[in-house]
């Protein structure tokens, strides 16, 4: 737990001003602007995020590529524990990182919100996203979306325990 925060932290002292990168998407239909994201800290985490899950992402490629190499049917491999699949393998630990950035930065997200804010994120179910121009908003039930796609398929990251985080 501490290696991990202590990770996360030295991470962070790493991404400059100049670094961070807020979201790309724009706020949808029914979504509601609650406020803006003002923590610098907080946008180092969110770039933190982007930068990990980039990271993912190449990762995915090579693994993919160098299963495919090999790969029979389905039946007769497995991933885990094929010697010849350590890119893969090598996913689920950077996943679950991603993961727990992902936790940190929504808790620490909603510790920026007032009582108001916090209530109207909250009536209906809704969830909290972020969006261009460090705009924190609230999301319709159900209107939230995968950060990541991957090239893997769902089957081999379940086989793995990856979980994608979800905003
Ligand atoms: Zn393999």
């Amino acid at each position: 737990m501490f290696s991990f925060l202590n990770n996360v932290l030295a991470d962070l002292k790493g991404i400059s001003n100049a670094d961070i990168k807020g979201p790309s998407e724009k706020a949808r239909d029914g979504e509601g602007v609650v406020t803006t994201l003002k923590d610098i800290d907080l946008r180092k985490l969110f770039t933190l995020r982007t930068q990990l899950t980039e990271k993912l992402k190449a990762l995915s490629v090579v693994a993919m590529k160098e299963a495919s190499t090999h790969r029979g049917t389905a039946d007769e491999h497995n991933v885990s524990t094929c010697p010849n699949c350590r890119n893969i393998q090598k996913m689920a630990p950077l996943a679950a990182r991603i993961e727990g950035v992902n936790d940190l930065l929504w808790a620490g997200v909603r510790t920026e919100l007032n009582e108001t804010e916090i209530a109207e994120i909250l009536q209906n179910g809704r969830s909290i996203g972020l969006r261009q121009g460090w705009k924190i908003v609230s999301i319709p039930h159900g209107g939230a979306t995968t950060i990541i796609s991957l090239d893997v398929p769902v089957d081999v990251l379940a086989s793995l325990g990856i979980k994608i985080p979800k905003q």
